[in-house]
């Protein structure tokens, strides 16, 4: 039975959804819903709870038909002031075009911006549906994802994200607690490394007095050694995620040319900042860069940054609160008074994935992926010997490109409907990875 309130305004009982849905701004409504409503597939409506949400019409999956139900993720409960089973009063309304949003990220302990955010961040939400003050998601690949709050938009009320919009990203420093929720599921083949990791790190950063009392050295820094694309950066944000630490990164190269001249204060304020955040995890990738073997520096910059990196390290009294993860693709180019007692003094190797870590990372980078039944990714895996997590991760998105490009190529988009039915039927065949890889 329907339940209509008043003219075109009806009450649904709110589920959750599929968790391919999560960050879409998608409400599933039955065929009789849809029809009461007067909304077909893409339409808008406005949900309404506790407070206003709003999101875009699909159908509903098959078997929650005709029991007065809308299916909505816990992005668009949230706006909507509401919890799985409580009622909704729904109804059509009309979304304006977004000339203009900012988008303020939340969660955010990372500093860095970056010009192309907006068009990036832009094409990952594209078609979104929000109004001003709702938390909203930008789903990257696989589980990773950012979180906005939607600061402003122009017009004002409810608009849609299109392609021509304007996405000013604002990267609040103060925010605190960015985790880009890389979680240690978020790393293939690499348990036995990360079992290690978790001992060195994660326990003096979350019982630092268990190591006092034992009288234990708790490490301050661990070198991460491996080949680019392995996992090493993924690694250092996943165990600030799972600590809840502070997170900062540096590039080695950066922080010679980038900040030349000012290359140790950069140095000590992030330090500085680590101490008065922790506990905390500073993360310095291509270290080798930073402190490359003193002897064999040639300039006076790279050998006062050596000094001031063993100072600060030497420095931390905060012991075991603030840890240093160093990432080198070369570690016996590294000055050996970094890998003393007390400073590098534990290693780790990361390696090239096997195919078992193969076929562990193909199936995190495809896991947000609508998949064709004839995907093979144990053959995958083993069709990618060489293979490194980010080659690997190319590969999946390569195969998505693919299938996007083909999708769309002859087709004469007269509107937004047809764009969703499209992305929305999209399923990346076997074939389509075994195209990507002979790219
Ligand atoms: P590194 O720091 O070793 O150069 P990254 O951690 O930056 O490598 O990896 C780059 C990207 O490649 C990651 O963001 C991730 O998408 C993918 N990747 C690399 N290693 C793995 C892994 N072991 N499991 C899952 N994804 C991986």
């Amino acid at each position: 039975m329907i339940l209509m309130e008043e003219k075109n305004n009806l009450v649904l009982k709110v589920t959750e959804t599929l968790s391919k849905d999560v960050g879409h701004g998608i409400a599933r409504l039955d065929p009789q819903s849809m029809k009461a409503l007067e909304v077909g597939t893409g339409d808008i409506i406005e949900i309404e709870g506790g407070k206003k949400g709003i999101a875009k019409v699909m159908p509903i999956q098959s078997d929650l038909r005709g029991m007065s139900i809308i299916q909505i993720d816990g992005y668009t409960r949230e706006s909507s002031g509401v919890t799985i089973g409580e009622n909704v009063t729904v109804k059509k309304i009309e979304c304006a075009k977004a000339k203009k949003v900012n988008l303020l990220k939340i969660n955010s302990k990372y500093t860095d911006t970056n010009e192309d955010e907006g068009t990036y961040i832009g094409r990952l939400i594209e078609g979104l549906a929000l109004l001003k003050g709702n938390k909203i998601r930008a789903n990257l690949m696989g589980s990773l994802f950012y979180e906005f709050m939607v600061e402003s938009t122009d017009p004002e009320g409810a608009v849609i994200i299109n392609r021509d919009t304007k996405l000013k990203i604002i990267n609040s420093k103060e925010q605190g607690n960015f985790n880009l929720r890389v979680t240690y599921e978020d790393i293939g083949g690499l348990g036995n490394e990360i079992l290690k990791i978790r001992e060195m790190i994660e326990w003096p950063l979350k019982h630092p007095y268990l190591f006092e009392k034992l009288g234990i050295d708790a490490p301050k820094g661990v070198l991460l050694h491996g080949a680019p694309g392995t996992g090493k950066t993924l690694i250092a944000k996943a165990i600030a995620n799972e600590t809840d630490s502070y997170f900062v990164s540096i590039n080695g190269p950066e922080i010679i040319n980038k900040y030349y001249g000012e290359s140790e204060a950069k140095l000590r304020e992030i330090f500085d900042k680590a101490v008065k955040n922790a506990p905390s995890i500073i993360f310095i990738d291509e270290i080798d860069a930073i402190a490359p073997k003193r002897e064999e520096t040639k300039g006076d910059v790279e050998k006062r940054v050596v000094a001031q990196l063993l100072t600060l390290m030497d420095g931390i009294r905060d012991r075991g609160r603030v840890m240093v993860i160093g990432a080198t693709n070369i570690p016996n180019s590294l000055d050996p008074a970094l890998r003393r007692p007390g400073r590098f003094d534990r290693e780790i190797q990361i390696g090239i994935p096997d195919a078992k870590g193969r076929m562990d990372i193909l199936n995190i980078h495809t896991r947000g992926m609508p998949l064709g039944s004839d995907v093979d990714i144990k053959k995958l895996s083993e069709l990618t010997g060489g293979f490194v997590g980010a080659d690997l991760n190319a590969l999946c998105r390569e195969a998505a490109m693919i299938t996007v490009r083909d999708a769309f190529q002859g087709q004469e988009l007269s509107n937004e409907n047809q764009l969703n039915e499209i992305i929305f039927h999209l399923n990346i065949p076997m074939q389509n990875f075994m195209r990507a890889l002979t790219q």
